[in-house]
């Protein structure tokens, strides 16, 4: 689904990826871990085509993606991202929110619109908030909305960029379900997450970054229970 060959980016003088290989397979889930700073986020904005890569081969579902002459729009469909911070539309209702992709890119109907959305709300728990504003939501349920609104694009990958970092502890466990019946639905994902207890349960694999390379990578237990280099094995004790 996603082939990468060789991807260096750098902002500046600043090399922050230095020639990824990167695959992940139809229906995957790949857990992206590394310390602040290594390029976790620059490899995702990258798979989006929300930075543009200095050198390498990006290949999205079979075709090779030139950021200078593809239709970008029509790559970020297949590609969904959720981040951080929600990003949602503080005027419009949660409703609205999910359903604005979907009439101004999708040119559905309103009232197709207003059926898919209603079906995403109730998809990620939040059937009955369809007509309040974000700021009548918790963070969680902001997230929750965020997804959906990604899903309305009917997207065949999905990036999440730490998706529960900004949360309170208590609203964290309500998108990792989100989140794991998504895989469980066969979603090819990658995530970017501290929550090893979802890397551990929910990872097909684990990739560990470091210093705009790929360090190490394999199935969550190797991963944490038996890392085999220095590197990963220093960060995993710091963050246990
Ligand atoms: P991570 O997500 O793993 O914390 P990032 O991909 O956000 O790492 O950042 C990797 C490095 O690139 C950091 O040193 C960061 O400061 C730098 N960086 C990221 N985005 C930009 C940008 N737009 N301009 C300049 N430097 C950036
Ligand atoms: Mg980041």
């Amino acid at each position: 689904m996603i082939h990468i060959e060789k991807l260096n980016k750098s902002f500046g003088d600043l090399h922050v990826l230095k020639n990824i290989d990167f695959d992940v397979n139809k229906k995957e889930v790949v857990v992206l871990i590394g310390a602040s700073g290594s390029g976790k986020s620059t490899l995702l904005r990258c798979l989006n085509f929300l930075e543009v890569k200095d050198d390498g081969i990006i290949t999205i579902d079979g075709r090779e993606i030139d950021p200078k002459k593809d239709n970008l729009n029509g790559v970020r469909q297949k590609v969904g991202m959720v981040f951080q911070h929600f990003h949602l539309f503080p005027h419009k209702t949660v409703l609205q929110n999910v359903m604005e992709a979907q009439t101004y890119v999708k040119k559905l109907s309103k009232e197709e619109a207003g059926k898919e959305g209603k079906a995403l709300l109730e998809k990620v728990g939040l059937q009955d908030k369809a007509d309040v504003y974000p700021n009548q939501l918790s963070g969680g349920q902001k997230q929750r909305v965020a997804i959906a609104r990604s899903l309305a694009m009917k997207p065949e990958i999905m990036l999440f960029d730490e998706p529960t970092s900004a949360l309170d502890p208590e609203l964290v466990g309500e998108v990792l379900s989100t989140m794991k019946e998504l895989a469980n639905e066969g979603m090819t994902m990658v995530v970017v997450t501290h929550e090893m207890g979802f890397a551990r349960e929910v990872a097909d694999r684990v990739v560990y970054m470091h210093d705009g390379k790929i360090v190490e990578t394999g199935k969550p237990k190797d991963i944490f229970d038996s890392p085999k280099e220095e590197r990963t094995k220093a960060f995993l004790s710091s963050i246990l």
